[in-house]
């Protein structure tokens, strides 16, 4: 044992293992990524932050069913409706309370009309407690904001719907 711990010292063994194993990996394909300069591929079905979509005539999409409220596990939604002049029902307060949320997808699973999405964006971390209180107009930003990957995602999906 005493003669190849010598020889390993003699030779150098462990510094040109290391130098070859740098040399090999060198001219391999990275396994990791430079974030946040670089982002790795999102599934479509990724559970990010909650949106509240819109219908391309800027329509809320929302119909205050409250499915979504009625569904959650974690009782982090609160919804409040009134009916509108023309006869139709829409939110007057759409709250998540993101601290709440387990990110289980079952608001968005439930909704009739494709009202309530979780998005790719998954950068929503904040320095405050009270700015994941979202409020409707936080969620309506949200939806305007992501309605292109959102739609897509949704698109792509549909067909395991
Ligand atoms: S993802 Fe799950 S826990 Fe979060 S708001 Fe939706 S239903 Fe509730
Ligand atoms: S987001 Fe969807 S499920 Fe929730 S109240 Fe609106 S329409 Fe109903």
């Amino acid at each position: 044992m005493k003669i190849r711990r010598l020889l390993n010292i003699i030779f150098l063994s462990e510094f040109v293992k290391g130098l070859y194993l740098a040399f090999f990996y060198m001219f391999k394909k990275r396994a990791t990524v430079n974030y946040p300069f670089e982002k790795g591929t999102i599934s479509p079905r990724f559970r990010g932050e909650h949106a509240l979509r819109r219908y391309p005539d800027g329509e809320e999409r929302c119909i205050a069913c409250k499915l979504c409220e009625a569904v959650c596990p974690a009782q982090a939604i609160t919804i409040e409706s009134e009916p509108r002049q023309d006869g139709s029902r829409r939110t007057t307060r759409y709250d998540i309370d993101m601290l709440k949320c387990i990110y289980c997808g079952l608001c968005q699973e439930s909704c009739p009309v494709d009202a309530i999405v979780q998005g790719p964006n998954f950068e929503f971390a904040t320095e405050t407690r009270e700015e994941l209180y979202y409020n409707k107009e936080k969620l309506l930003e949200n939806g305007d904001r992501w309605e292109k990957e959102i739609a897509h995602n949704i698109k792509v999906d549909k067909s395991f719907r």
